[in-house]
């Protein structure tokens, strides 16, 4: 399997527009995705493209991804079928004096593979546990893990990635010299991912947990 983590990408994921935003280094991607929480998985059935928003886990160059045996997607994703992941940070909305120049601040991630189904007992587990633990770390130390009903009705997919190409943009926005006069307001306005309170439910009588009080996404910088 040919990786193309910190080589030079392919045709297909070479970035085109603003190439030099591009960037196709593992530490860059895996950061990207680590940071993320949901991807959109991209996926063609009898020629018609699907892009399903999913929660996934990252284990080296694998995705594992997880929902219902009846989902169109699972049922397809199986057997090396081609699938896109793609995970966006949103750094900042990109405020230009022109409608035209605006823009945002971003890190994104697409990346290609393939489906494998996750039928290994143990592997399962362990598929699992990363998910959950990567959502929220800790997590599968304090929640009940999966029983024999639970576990067969999940369907668990790794993704082996092969291609994946990062794309950043990051900085103010970038007004023509003709429109700096204008006197609208131009800059950035940083946009992050961040817990509110915990809410706990009316059968809860545990205190929020430290992993619950301070959880926060990992950031690897905007
Ligand atoms: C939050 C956000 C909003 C955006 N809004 C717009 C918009 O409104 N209109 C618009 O045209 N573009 C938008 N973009 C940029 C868009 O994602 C593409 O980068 C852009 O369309 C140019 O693609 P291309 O022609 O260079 O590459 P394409 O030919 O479309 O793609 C070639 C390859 O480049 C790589 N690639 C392309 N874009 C990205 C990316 N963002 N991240 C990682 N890899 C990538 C992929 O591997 C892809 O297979 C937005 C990006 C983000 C993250």
């Amino acid at each position: 399997m040919t990786l193309y983590y910190n080589k030079a990408p392919s045709a297909r994921t070479r970035v085109r527009r603003h190439h030099e935003r591009g960037s196709y280094e593992r530490e860059t991607i895996e950061a990207i995705l680590d940071e993320g929480l949901v991807g959109h998985l991209a996926f063609a059935v009898d020629g018609q493209p699907y892009a399903i928003p999913m929660l996934y886990a990252r284990n080296g160059h694998e995705l594992y991804l997880h929902g219902s045996p009846a989902s169109r997607l699972l049922r397809g994703a199986i057997d090396g079928v081609p699938l896109c992941l793609t995970v966006t940070l949103t750094d900042g909305l990109v405020l230009a004096r022109s409608a035209f120049r605006h823009s945002v601040n971003y890190r994104s991630v697409v990346a290609l593979g393939a489906g494998r189904a996750i039928t290994d007992r143990e592997e399962k587990l362990e598929a699992m546990r990363m998910l959950v633990d990567q959502i929220v770390p800790g997590r599968s130390q304090d929640a009940r893990g999966p029983n024999d009903v639970e576990l067969k009705a999940t369907t668990m997919v790794a993704m082996t990635i092969t291609e994946a190409s990062a794309k950043v943009r990051s900085g103010p926005p970038i007004d023509g010299e003709e429109d700096l006069g204008i006197p609208a307001w131009a800059g950035v306005l940083p946009l992050a991912l961040a817990p509110g309170v915990a809410i706990p439910d009316e059968f809860c009588a545990a205190g929020i947990p430290d992993y619950i009080a301070a959880y926060e996404r990992p950031r690897s910088g905007a």
